[in-house]
């Protein structure tokens, strides 16, 4: 099996070198032919110098240098693009996921996964990063159905057809890990160490976090867009109900429950609203199904198909066919 160790890089020169050489001796370890795609996101400091001499120096070190900032997750993609491995270790730059462990999560897919994830234990994030996660994980196993505790963690091994599938799909904002997961059979999780970043500042500010997590809803579902429609129906509702109740209430109490209408026109105010919502969910359905065809994901993957049937695979005779 042949390995590629894919990391995103964006103004890491004081982490460059340690990572090089633990990298190089964690995957020299395994024993199996293996490449270091490190991919330079358009960092400002001295870190696509330290690539282009690495990747003069060490056979294994393949170093693609962007022309600008495009993000963590265009990144990867682009290294994935230039990867061959059968094997794909993705892993963040700052050595908070030491690589040492790649020989665990590569040892873990001999048995035949997909993907194998990582858990992050004794997190050393911030109280609010953790709390966020925690909450986007859960969010994300709602919907996707697959189970897996962490993926805010970059250090994950994908099988090469998983992420074939990856590069297939053509949309420009897209959280990996859960992307992978669509397309992956069987996964599996390992607990790995998680340590404070040595040098340099997480290169996440808060507004790019914000844009990470809708990044990451949008590509997951449109259920956000169905929540407008299910908010609608429960406004009308509860606003017909209301009507109802100061209709009965007017019945057999007495006019005061009229009072002036006041109450009247926010029963019939509700209504309308709700319908509104209604109507801007039905709208979001639209939009949904016309965002779902856009992005072009492929919609199934053949793992593979025997036999060879009784017609010549001629592409004349298929014309034939289908005439
Ligand atoms: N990164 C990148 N482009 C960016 C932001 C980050 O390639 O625009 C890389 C960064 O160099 C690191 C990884 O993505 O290797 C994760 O970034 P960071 O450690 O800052 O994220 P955090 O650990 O705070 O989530
Ligand atoms: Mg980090």
């Amino acid at each position: 099996m042949t390995l590629s160790v894919v990391i995103p890089v964006f103004n890491e020169e004081g982490n460059l070198p340690e990572l090089l050489r633990r990298t190089l001796t964690a995957c020299r370890g395994i024993g199996c032919p293996f490449e270091l795609i490190l991919v330079d996101d358009g960092s400002r400091d001295s870190s696509p110098h330290l690539l282009e001499s690495a990747a003069a120096v060490e056979a294994e070190v393949v170093a693609v240098l962007l022309n600008r900032n495009y993000g963590q997750h265009a990144a990867v993609i682009a290294g994935m693009a230039q990867s061959a491995g059968r094997v794909v270790v993705t892993l963040d730059a700052d050595l908070q996921n030491p690589p040492e462990e790649i020989p665990r999560l590569f040892a873990e897919m001999a048995g035949g996964v997909d993907v194998v994830g990582t858990v992050r234990q004794h997190r050393q994030d911030s109280l609010f990063r953790r709390a966020a996660s925690a909450f986007v994980n859960r969010m994300v196993q709602k919907s996707t159905g697959v189970m897996m505790h962490d993926y805010g963690c970059m250090l994950r091994a994908y099988r090469r057809p998983i992420v074939d599938a990856v590069l297939q799909c053509s949309e420009r904002s897209t959280f990996i890990p859960i992307l992978a997961n669509s397309f992956a059979a069987t996964t599996r999780e390992i607990e790995v160490a998680h340590h404070c970043r040595e040098h340099g500042d997480s290169k996440y500010s808060v507004l790019k976090l914000v844009a990470l997590q809708f990044d990451l809803l949008t590509s997951m579902s449109t259920f956000p867009l169905r929540m407008l429609s299910l908010l609608g129906i429960v406004i009308s509702v509860l606003g017909i109900g209301f009507g109802t109740l100061l209709g009965i209430l007017r019945l057999c109490y007495g006019p005061e429950w009229g009072e002036g209408g006041v109450f009247t026109l926010f029963a019939v105010l509700f209504v309308f609203i709700g319908f509104q919502f209604m109507g801007m969910g039905l709208l979001g359905e639209y939009l949904g199904r016309v965002y779902h065809d856009v992005r072009g994901r492929p919609r199934y993957f053949v793992e593979k198909t025997l036999g060879r049937g009784i017609f010549p695979p001629s592409d004349d005779s298929r014309e034939k066919f289908s005439s």
